[in-house]
């Protein structure tokens, strides 16, 4: 039995091209970058050729980049580098309601540290309300988070008009683009942000690299101190290897994006329609169109996600739940409670991510298995009576 993957949100295989372009920096290349020998000069410059790579990818100057250790660490640098150098200027933060963890805690954290937060709803579809955003700012507003595409019910947000607004009181605007960098077009001049989180796994690069996009001018402090690595902006020697496997991931991403973003669009919207059709009490989560061309999230009543995600795993199928890092949790999830579900719907839904090499033989099995699937279930569920 072939295994069907269907979990891209949560990570992504790393591409073997991408592998075959970081092996060598394992081995043969391994100069410290910031060493003045000559085998130091490759290291450095792969690390540089990575850069403007990533940054013509996105419509940025290589300085505005910093590679970091992943998406988390890019949400939290943006988020407590600006908190920190802004200090004196304000101490009030807006974001949503739906931002993942990276973005949430750390506003949370800063809230127990003399920050205020503003946690804006969404409506019914998972879009922040824009009249609340513009109720929310203060006059010590100094910041304003919010994530480009949900990585729950992939609803995508209307950044550029956050940005617009956001510009219009000089605020600084973060965006989270892990989920849509390397899936749909991401350049930081059109949405008009000040700051963007990207983490490589999630687009088919290795796991443990990300960076944070910083326009020029943008005050922030850095979140780790030691060396001069990356314009004293985040020391640490470098993860060359990672970073030269970001790169390549990055090449490889936008060459297949337009097409490849119709045919997994395509996809979606066909299985979308086979679930609704075929199984009973079962309702699409998030917009039906302002919405990644990979996510799929549904829920069904009167059972748990997780009994489902089990019985998919028996015939070689994984989905989530959700989100990968509340899956040890028994709460349900603050994206679903957002958007307006009760407990217990929230609580029965399963999020299928498709990647490049997801095929349409693939969603039919799991269009075909499902249904059955769904009512054994019920048909031992309490909850579910009809
Ligand atoms: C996965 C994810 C992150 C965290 O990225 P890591 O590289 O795993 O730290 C942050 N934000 C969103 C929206 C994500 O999907």
């Amino acid at each position: 039995m072939k295994n069907i993957y269907l979990d891209h949100a949560a990570t992504c295989p790393t591409d073997p091209e991408v592998v075959n372009a970081m092996l060598p920096y394992f081995t043969e290349n391994y100069g410290n970058p910031s060493s003045i020998y000559s085998i130091s000069r490759t290291t450095r410059n792969a690390i540089e050729d990575a850069r403007e790579i990533l940054a013509k990818a996105i419509g940025a100057s290589s300085g505005e980049i910093v590679f970091t250790s992943g998406g988390s660490e890019s949400d939290n640098f943006a988020i407590k580098g600006v908190a920190h150098a802004l200090r004196e200027k304000g101490r009030h933060i807006i974001t949503s309601q739906i931002e993942h963890h990276a973005v949430l805690y750390t506003c949370k954290f800063l809230e127990k540290n003399g920050y205020d937060v503003s946690y804006l709803p969404v409506d019914s579809a998972g879009i922040v309300k824009m009249d609340e955003l513009e109720k929310a700012i203060r006059r010590d507003t100094i910041l304003i988070t919010i994530m480009h595409a949900n990585n729950e019910i992939g609803s995508i947000q209307p950044v550029r008009e956050i940005a617009e607004i956001a510009k219009k009181h000089k605020i600084a605007f973060h965006t989270d683009a892990v989920q849509t960098f390397g899936h749909i077009p991401v350049n930081v001049n059109e949405l008009n942000v000040d700051l963007l989180s990207i983490s490589g796994h999630k687009f088919h690069g290795p796991k443990g690299v990300g960076a944070l996009y910083i326009r020029k001018g943008t005050k922030i402090t850095p979140l780790i101190h030691g060396g001069d690595q990356e314009r004293r902006r985040r020391a640490s020697t470098e993860n060359v290897p990672g970073i030269v496997g970001l790169g390549q991931a990055v090449e490889i991403a936008p060459g297949i994006m337009s097409d490849e973003m119709k045919r997994q669009a395509q996809l979606r919207d066909t299985f979308i329609g086979k679930i609704l059709n075929t199984i009973p009490d079962s309702r699409l989560n998030g917009h039906a169109t302002q919405r990644l061309p990979n996510n799929i999230n549904i829920s069904f009543k009167g059972i748990e996600g997780e009994s489902i995600l089990l019985n998919l795993d028996m015939f070689g199928i994984a989905a989530s739940t959700g989100s990968a890092c509340s899956s040890s949790s028994l709460e349900p999830s603050h994206v679903l409670l957002a958007i307006g579900l009760d407990h217990e719907l929230a609580h029965g839904s399963v999020r299928f991510s498709l990647g490049k090499h997801t095929t349409l033989e693939e969603l039919d099995r799991v269009a075909e298995i499902l249904p059955g699937i769904i009512k054994k279930l019920r048909a031992m569920s309490p909850l579910y009576n009809q």
